[in-house]
């Protein structure tokens, strides 16, 4: 009898063995944000941010064992507001290793919403191979009613393990939609529905446990555009932004104080107040790379519109907005100065 009971044993183990490995490995890096923001009232939007560890968080949502086995690794525990170029650059790294690890089957990344698009282009740019990289977050603090972290949580992994996103490039999984990482922006400062794809729209959603694309990334995944596995430090690129009246003190201090690249968040379609013009050729005259965007939140900053590029050496934006066209602008500067080159890479946005 008693031997029987330890076959039985042994039996469910060897099945449940079985089981688990027919599940997909996900490998769970958390930053902090939101979705591990803790308050003191379930009621109000005062919390602070990254203050819950990953394991309670996927302790949390209990339902994301059933669909993966996951493991999960602290990498910081900030707001995203303090995100920095030497946590893009040890995130980039990290998952490239994961990436040509033989356990592991996919990527997510817990954020905070403030720069969660940064990071996802940043990742977008820099990390190599198919599986799929998905990036989520939360508006409401773990601790809030109706947080919406639980449920990202687990729709994020849904999409980390689902056929369909592999070779997608880095996903961003947020109120049940999936958008491509070049495309992906927050729409609003506090709504749960706070991303938004204004140029390219979503490439999908996620629902009832299933995603579901209706559209590919412009860029597939794949090929890293630049390997930062040497890099240790990113070039000084600062954001100068245009609005009537602005006075040329932000760029004659950038100026001053070394930077590498400007990206300047004009107006209309990347259009320059004439108060700024000269120190922008001023800059471009010294070396500094001059990266026309806009403060406008779709459509293209477009070469030769209103402003002769060719003629002052100027780089267009493309789609991308100032935030995306500096860390485009960092990355670039540590492959070469040469503006016509940089314009190539904005062109394939
Ligand atoms: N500011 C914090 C952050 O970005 C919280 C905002 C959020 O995650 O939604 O990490």
């Amino acid at each position: 009898m008693k031997s029987l009971r330890i076959l039985m044993l042994a039996l469910f183990a060897l099945f449940a063995v079985t089981l688990s490995a027919q599940k997909p490995n996900v490998y769970v890096l958390a930053t902090g944000g939101t979705i591990a923001g803790s308050g003191t009232s379930s009621v109000s939007t005062n919390y602070t941010a990254g203050q819950v560890a990953i394991g309670t968080l996927l302790d949390a949502v209990p339902q994301i064992k059933d669909i993966a086995n996951v493991v999960g690794e602290q990498v910081v525990r900030i707001g995203s507001q303090d995100m920095d170029d030497a946590t893009w650059l040890l995130l980039a790294k990290r998952i490239n290793e994961l990436q040509a690890s033989d356990s592991v089957d996919a990527v997510v990344v817990t954020h905070g919403t403030d720069t969660m698009e940064e990071t996802a282009f940043f990742l977008n740019l820099t990390v190599g191979g198919t599986k799929p990289v998905v990036m989520v977050g939360a508006m409401r603090p773990s601790t809030a009613l109706s947080a919406d972290g639980p449920l990202n949580l687990y729709n994020a992994v849904v999409t980390a393990v689902s056929p369909a996103s592999v070779g997608k490039g880095v996903l961003v999984v947020m109120n049940g939609r999936i958008y491509g990482a070049d495309g992906v922006v927050k729409m609003h400062t506090t709504n749960v529905d706070a991303f938004g794809a204004p140029n390219s729209g979503a490439l999908g959603y996620v629902l009832n446990g299933k995603a579901v694309y209706e559209a590919s990334p412009k860029r597939p995944g794949g090929r890293p555009m630049f390997n930062v596995s040497g890099v240790d430090e990113l070039p000084k690129v600062g954001i100068a932004y245009g609005h009537a009246g602005v006075s040329p003190d932000v760029v004659e201090s950038m100026i001053k104080n070394r930077y590498r690249g400007i990206v300047y968040a004009g107006v209309g379609n990347g259009n320059i107040h004439k108060n700024l013009f000269a120190a922008l050729e001023e800059a471009r005259r010294k070396g500094i790379i001059v990266v026309r965007s806009s403060r406008i939140v779709s459509g293209p900053t477009s070469l030769e519109n209103e402003v002769d590029d060719e003629h002052y050496q100027f780089v267009a934006s493309q789609l991308l907005g100032p935030a995306k066209a500096r860390v485009l602008l960092m990355l670039a500067l540590t492959q070469t100065d040469d503006w016509r080159k940089i314009q190539s890479y904005f062109n394939l946005f």
